[in-house]
C-alpha cells in the first residue's frame, strides 16, 4: 500500500517544493472527504485516489493533474461541490475534477463495435484539457487492478468497457504500458482459465530459459561496454494478451510463440543507436530482411526504435530493440512523456498546446518518412474536435459538428422527424429548439403531426442535412404561393399600361427574362412575390421603354389576401391588421408583402415608398386567425384578470400574452394579445368583456 510519504519522495525528484505541498494538500482535503468511506477490498477509500496519484507521478506528470487525481472522486461521492474545490485549489483543478466526474458518470453500455469507437470519441470531445482523459486513464488502471474482490458480474462488465473504450483511447495517446496492462488484467478477468493457463506455460518457459537468457543478456552487455558504450538491457517478455492474440490470429503454439529471446537496448543517443547494432551484428549473425529502421522511418504512432533478428546458438532466434531513454519514454507513456520533457508553464491552455505539440510531432516525423496520415488524422480529430456526440433516448450516439442544435438532431434521426419536431428534452429537461447541444447530452424530440418547418430554424440549422430539408419544404410549401401571388402582383403592374401578362408580347418577355437571367416566368413571379423586383417597374421593363412614364389607370385594383399565401404574405406586428380592417400592403425585398392596417402610423412613413405600396383587400374566404392587442381598464380588484380570461376562454379564444399596468390607485391598464377571426369575431369579444363588473373601457390597440 502507497503512503503519502512514499508518493512525497516520488515527487521530490522532479516537482518543486510548493508544487509538491499542494498535491499533499490536496491529499488531506480527500482523506477528510472521504473520511468515513471503505473500499471493498477493506481499506480506508483515501487509498485509491493516493493510488491514482501515484500512477501519475510515476509518469512524472504536472502538479495540476496529481492534485485533481487526489481530488477525483470527491465531487461524485462526497457532499463537496466544484466551486469549493476552485476556491481551494484554483479554477484549472476544478475544471479538471469536473471533467473526470462527468466521464464517471457516464454508461457506457451494450456495445456494437460502431458505438465503441463513439463512446472513445464522445470520452475525448467531453475532455477539454486532455489531462482530464490521463487522469481517467489512471483511476481505471487503479479499479482494474484492484477488481479482484469484486463480484464477477460487475468486474466483468468493467473489464469489457476498459477493453472496449479505455484501452483504445490509451492506444490512440500512444500510452502503451497503460494499454497493455488494461488488457493483460482485463484478458484475465473476462477469461480467467485461459488467462491462467498461458501464464502457468509463461512461468513454466521462464524457468527453463532463465540460464540461457541470462547468457545472452551478459554476453551482450559485455561486448558493449568493452567498446565503451554504457547501456541498460533489458530481456523482454510478451505480454499475456499479446500471445493469446498472436495464438488466435496466427494460429501458432504457444511455445512457436514463446521460442524467442528479445532484449531491448537503452542508449543515450540516436548515433548510439546506430553503433550498438555495428556491434550487435558483429556479436551474433543477423538475420536477412528483419532488419527495420523505425528511427529514420517512424510507425505511424510515432513509435521509433531500431530493430533486428539475430540467430543464437542453436539456432535460436534473439530479437533485440535499440533506442533512446526519450524513444523509450515515448514508446511507453505517449502523450503523458510530454509533460516530462516539456514541463513549464501550466493550465489548461498548454495542456491543450501540449497535447497539439504531440500530434504536430507526430505529423512531421510522419512527413519525414511519406507515411499514411490516416493515424493521425484519427487522432487529431480526437484531440481538437470539431464534433460533438449526443444521445437518443435509446442510448445510440449520434455524431454532430459542434453548435448543432437539437433541430439538426431531428433531422439527423430522420427527416420526418425534423419535419415535424416542436420542442425538445435536454438531459430531460424542455429547452428550446435553438439550445446548442453538448457532448454527452441526452436528447429526445418532441414532434406534433400537424407541425411544418419554421423558417426561424434556418437561424440555428448548421448541419447540411436539416438546412436542406428546411429549405426544401419551405421552397416546395410556398412556391406555387408565391407564383400565383407574383402574377397577382405583376398584373396590377401591367394594369397600368393597360394590359395582362397573358397578353404581353411573347418576344418581349423571353427578351426580359433573358436578359434578367430568368430560366422561367415562375422564376421571375417568384421574385416579384418576394418583393426583390417592384411590380410597376417590371411591367415597365417587360414592354419596354417607349411607354414609360404613362397613366397609372387601374391601379387602384387590389389584390385579394386570404391568410393561406405562405410566407411570402405577412401580417405586421405594429398594427395586427385582421379581416374586416381595411388593409394596405408594403413590399418589403426580404419579406415580401408585408399586411398593415390603412390607418398605421408606420405605413405613412412608408408612402413616400410609394412604388412598393400594394392596394390589398381580404378575399371572401379569408381563413385563419389573427392576433389582436386590447387595452381593457377595470377596476382595481382582485381576481378580475381570472374573470375576464374566463369570459375569453368561454368564447373558444386563448388570451396567449398578458401584461398589466397601474393608472392610478383606482385603475389598472391590462393588455391582452388573442388571435380572432374577424372585426366581427373581435366585436364580440369586447362586448362580452364589456359586460364584465369593474371593467370600464375595452379598446383595441393601434399602434
Ligand atoms: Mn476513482
Amino acid at each position: 500500500m502507497q503512503t503519502i510519504d512514499a508518493l512525497n519522495h516520488t515527487l521530490n525528484s522532479y516537482l518543486k517544493p510548493d508544487q509538491t505541498s499542494q498535491v499533499t494538500r490536496a491529499y488531506y482535503f480527500a482523506e477528510q472527504a472521504h473520511y468515513g468511506q471503505i473500499r471493498r477490498s477493506g481499506e480506508p477509500y483515501v487509498t485509491h485516489p493516493l493510488a491514482v496519484a501515484g500512477i501519475l507521478a510515476d509518469m512524472h506528470m504536472d502538479h495540476q493533474s496529481l492534485v485533481a487525481a487526489m481530488l477525483h472522486d470527491v465531487i461524485e461521492d462526497t457532499g463537496i461541490e466544484k466551486s469549493a474545490i476552485g476556491e481551494q485549489f484554483g479554477d484549472t483543478v476544478a475544471e479538471l475534477v469536473d471533467g473526470v466526474s462527468k466521464l464517471t458518470q457516464m454508461e457506457f453500455e451494450s456495445l456494437e463495435e460502431k458505438q465503441a469507437e463513439n463512446f472513445q470519441k464522445m470520452a475525448l470531445a467531453m475532455a477539454r484539457d486532455i489531462r482530464v482523459i490521463l487522469v481517467k486513464l489512471a483511476d481505471r488502471l487503479h479499479n482494474m487492478r484492484t477488481l479482484g474482490v469484486l463480484s464477477t458480474d460487475k468486474a466483468k462488465r468493467i473489464a469489457r468497457e476498459t477493453l472496449d473504450i479505455y484501452s483504445p483511447i490509451a492506444m490512440r495517446l500512444g500510452m502503451n504500458n497503460v494499454r497493455m496492462e488494461f488488457e493483460d488484467l482485463g484478458f484475465s478477468i473476462l477469461y480467467p482459465m485461459r488467462a491462467r493457463r498461458i501464464d502457468a506455460a509463461i512461468r513454466n518457459a521462464r524457468g527453463h530459459r532463465k540460464e540461457l537468457v541470462e547468457n545472452v543478456r551478459s554476453q551482450i552487455v559485455a561486448t558493449l561496454n568493452q567498446e565503451g558504450h554504457d547501456v541498460r538491457v533489458i530481456g523482454r517478455e510478451k505480454h499475456l494478451y499479446s500471445i493469446y492474440k498472436k495464438m488466435k490470429s496466427k494460429r501458432k503454439s504457444f511455445a512457436e510463440i514463446m521460442d524467442i529471446y528479445a532484449f531491448r537496448i537503452i542508449v543515450d543517443s540516436v548515433d548510439t543507436c546506430y553503433r550498438v547494432l555495428g556491434c550487435i551484428h558483429s556479436l551474433y549473425k543477423p538475420v536477412p530482411g528483419e532488419f527495420k529502421d523505425y528511427i529514420a522511418i517512424p510507425k505511424s504512432n510515432g513509435y521509433q526504435s531500431l530493430h533486428t533478428v539475430l540467430m543464437g546458438m542453436h539456432g535460436v532466434p534473439i530479437e533485440v530493440q535499440i533506442r533512446t531513454r526519450e524513444m523509450e519514454d515515448m514508446a511507453n507513456n505517449g502523450i503523458a512523456a510530454h509533460w516530462l520533457y516539456k514541463s513549464d508553464d501550466q493550465g489548461a491552455n498548454s495542456s491543450q498546446a501540449r497535447a497539439r505539440q504531440w500530434v504536430q510531432g507526430l505529423l512531421e516525423m510522419q512527413q519525414k518518412a511519406g507515411d499514411s496520415l490516416e493515424f493521425i488524422e484519427s487522432v487529431k480529430i480526437d484531440l481538437f474536435p470539431d464534433e460533438i456526440y449526443v444521445f437518443t433516448p435509446k442510448g445510440r450516439i449520434l455524431e454532430l459538428p459542434r453548435g448543432a442544435t437539437a433541430v439538426d438532431f431531428a433531422y439527423a434521426v430522420h427527416t420526418d422527424v425534423g419535419n415535424s419536431c416542436v420542442a425538445c428534452r435536454i438531459n430531460r429537461r424542455l429547452a428550446p429548439l435553438s439550445e446548442a447541444l453538448e457532448s454527452g447530452h441526452t436528447v429526445e424530440i418532441l414532434t406534433s403531426s400537424g407541425a411544418r418547418p419554421n423558417p426561424s430554424w434556418l437561424d440555428y440549422a448548421v448541419t447540411a442535412k436539416a438546412r436542406s430539408n428546411i429549405h426544401h419544404f419551405l421552397k416546395h410549401q410556398t412556391r406555387d404561393d408565391s407564383v400565383a401571388l407574383g402574377q397577382t402582383l405583376l398584373n396590377k403592374g401591367f394594369a397600368d399600361f393597360g394590359t395582362t401578362l397573358d397578353q404581353v408580347d411573347q418576344d418581349q418577355l423571353t427578351e426580359f427574362l433573358q436578359e434578367h437571367h430568368y430560366t422561367t416566368v415562375e422564376d421571375l413571379l417568384v421574385d416579384v412575390a418576394r418583393g426583390s423586383r417592384l411590380p410597376a417597374i417590371t411591367a415597365q421593363q417587360i414592354l419596354s421603354e417607349h411607354v414609360a412614364g404613362t397613366a397609372t389607370a387601374g391601379r387602384d385594383e387590389p389584390v385579394a389576401i386570404r391568410g393561406t399565401e405562405g410566407y411570402m404574405v405577412s401580417f405586421a406586428r405594429c398594427c395586427h391588421p385582421i379581416p374586416g380592417d381595411a388593409i394596405e400592403g408594403y413590399l418589403s425585398s426580404e419579406k415580401g408583402v408585408v399586411v398593415h392596417r390603412d390607418q398605421c402610423n408606420n405605413l405613412a412613413d412608408m408612402r413616400e415608398n410609394s412604388d412598393r405600396l400594394v392596394a390589398l383587400r381580404w378575399d371572401d374566404d379569408v381563413q385563419g386567425d389573427y392576433p389582436v392587442e386590447l387595452r381593457v381598464e377595470v377596476e382595481n380588484r382582485r381576481g378580475m384578470i381570472a374573470v375576464m380570461a374566463t369570459r375569453i376562454n368561454s368564447m373558444g379564444v386563448n388570451i396567449e400574452k398578458i401584461s398589466t399596468e397601474n393608472k392610478d390607485y383606482q385603475f389598472t391598464f391590462v393588455n391582452m394579445e388573442m388571435h380572432v377571426e374577424n372585426r366581427v369575431h373581435l366585436a364580440r369579444i369586447m362586448k362580452r368583456l364589456r359586460d364584465v363588473n369593474h371593467v370600464r373601457k375595452v379598446v383595441r390597440v393601434k399602434n
